[in-house]
């Protein structure tokens, strides 16, 4: 019989508070004037959530804030002369597009149109690339924040296995890619995987980013492994859970983050460090 192994719990919403508090420190003793523009298409309540949540953030860091909400209505052309406009004004530094944007735009292209330089969310190809060839730029938040959840465990990524759920060009491709930059040996599984609990079985440290509720149980983890739950999904009585089966979880793993309270947090933050990145890199200060 397997030993049981005392999990320990990483609190992403602390985490991501001493890092909001950092920037904080940072703005206001440098002076820093940073200024984030958001874009919110249509009334979708969980979008509107998300902007409302990421705006008080920013405000309580010293970030300005110009929110752009637009109808539903807003055609292509429009949304791309909004997006051109930012990227010419000096005064803004960072540009979030909320996703998803309601059908009939192509999200692809928006989200191409917007400046690298200016692209907090870390999604443009620019950026994208910049993290495949190891160099500078804005990171996509989710991954980095996954990052920064497992370094907190204290644990050195360097040897370790590290096995990715979901291959998405904003979670899973990205976080694969950072867990190799710290020579993590990564096996990246999506929906064509045969085999998952066996892959998942080998993992020292697990990244379930699929969006499906309790999929990866209990007896899948590896005694000792840090588990990183990037999902969230709503049950049907409302409440929110991850990908990994939490309870069955205990026990097996050594470290685990919550939903809610792991990984959410900790996008919000790296999305507040980059729009203060982005302000310092293109005034050359802080
Ligand atoms: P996508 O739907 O874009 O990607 C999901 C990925 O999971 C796909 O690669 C898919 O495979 C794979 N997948 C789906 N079902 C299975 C399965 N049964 N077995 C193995 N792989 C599977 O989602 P996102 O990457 O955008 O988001 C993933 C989850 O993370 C969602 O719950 C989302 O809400 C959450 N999320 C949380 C964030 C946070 O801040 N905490 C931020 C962003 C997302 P295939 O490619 O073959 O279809």
């Amino acid at each position: 019989m397997e030993q049981s192994v005392q999990t320990r719990r990483i609190d992403g919403k602390q985490l991501a508070a001493d890092l909001r508090e950092r920037l904080r420190q940072r703005v206001a003793e440098a002076q820093l004037s940073p200024t984030l523009a958001t874009i919110l298409v249509g009334d979708d309540p969980a979008s509107a959530v998300y902007v409302r949540s990421k705006t008080r953030a920013a405000r309580q860091i010293g970030i300005d804030v110009r929110d752009h909400h637009l109808p539903a209505t807003t055609s292509q052309d429009e949304l791309h002369a909004l997006l051109t406009r930012l990227n010419e004004d000096p005064e803004i530094n960072g540009i979030l597009l909320q996703l998803p944007l309601p059908a009939g735009l192509d999200e692809e292209a928006l989200l191409d149109t917007i400046a690298p330089e200016k692209d907090v969310d870390g999604f443009h190809p620019v950026n994208l690339g910049l993290l495949l060839r190891g160099r500078p730029g804005l990171r996509p938040c989710t991954p980095a924040g996954c990052m920064d959840l497992i370094h907190h465990t204290g644990t050195s990524v360097s040897g370790k296995h590290a096995v990715v759920v979901g291959r998405s060009n904003i979670v899973g491709k990205p976080v694969a890619l950072m867990l190799l930059a710290e020579h993590a040996t990564v096996t990246i599984c999506h929906s064509r995987t045969p085999d998952l609990p066996d892959q998942v079985r080998a993992a020292d440290i697990v990244v379930a980013a699929a969006g499906r509720p309790n999929m990866i149980q209990g007896d899948w983890i590896k005694p000792g492994a840090i588990v990183i739950d990037v999902g969230i999904n709503r049950l049907d009585d409302g409440s929110l859970v991850g990908d990994v089966d939490f309870d069955a979880a205990q026990g097996r793993a050594a470290w685990i983050t919550p939903v809610p309270g792991g990984v959410g947090p900790m996008t919000i933050a790296h999305l507040m460090q980059n729009t203060v990145e982005a302000f310092c890199r293109q005034t050359s200060s802080g």
